[in-house]
């Protein structure tokens, strides 16, 4: 019992990991690659502060109301399922009985002792029964749109703090450099954090998330170089 609880727990924590490093992955390249764009157009660090501020405000905000509106579409599924699984289990309690002795027959229990199961499990709590073992949910999985607008945001923010911190310190007219380094140093981080929540090995996913991230700032910084001159 002890072993099945500590393995759910880790699960549980890989999920929300892997979405912090996503939300600050995100953040901290799209931040970086705007202040880099900016930063290679004009040396006047006002404007590379402002852009990298409405970047953050922006992609956060963003990334929030994104994720509300998945999130809760998904919930939104779930209520329904769970509505029209409540009115069944209230009018046809039999059929129901049936249904849930079919689910755990193709699990691979006999017959006779599928359907004492399901009849105990009904006993105890029916619709919790069927929530999770027909619809498969349960409180740990259940659409959070608000929990999960506001991660989305403050992982994004946080991600985006290093390079505007960086950007804040560095002496005018390294910003290009030193911020490109803060962030490709960050990505670093994130990767390997990633990729060991994920349990893969650390190098490839690094290495392909760092490159990417340089070909990203290296795109941006021509752009913004080239506009700059033309403006
Ligand atoms: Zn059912």
């Amino acid at each position: 019992m002890r072993a099945v609880h500590k393995e759910s727990h880790l699960i549980e924590r890989i999920g929300w990991l892997r979405a912090a490093v996503l939300g600050a992955n995100d953040g901290l390249i799209s931040t970086s690659s705007l202040i880099v764009g900016v930063a290679a157009a004009t040396a006047a660090s006002q404007e590379i502060l402002v852009a990298g501020v409405a970047g953050l405000v922006a992609g956060a905000m963003s990334m929030a109301a994104g994720e509300y509106v998945s999130v809760s579409s998904q919930a939104d599924t779930e209520q329904a399922d769970m509505a029209r699984e409540r009115h069944e289990l209230a009018t046809q309690p039999e059929a129901e009985l049936a249904e849930l002795t079919a689910i755990y027959e193709q699990r691979g229990v006999s017959p006779d002792l599928a359907r004492q199961v399901a009849e105990q499990m009904m006993v105890k709590d029916a619709f919790e029964a069927h929530a999770r073992d027909e619809l498969g949910l349960s409180s740990q999985v259940m659409a959070r749109p608000v929990q999960a607008a506001l991660t989305s945001a403050v992982t994004f923010a946080t991600g985006a703090a290093l390079p505007l911190a960086v950007a804040l310190l560095a002496p005018s007219g390294t910003v290009v450099w030193a911020v490109s380094v803060a962030c490709l140093i960050g990505l670093a981080v994130l990767g390997a954090i990633g990729a060991r929540a994920g349990g893969a090995g650390i190098w490839k996913p690094t290495v392909r998330v760092v490159f990417w991230g340089a070909v990203a700032m290296a795109s941006t910084a021509a752009i913004g170089a080239l506009v700059g001159r033309a403006v």
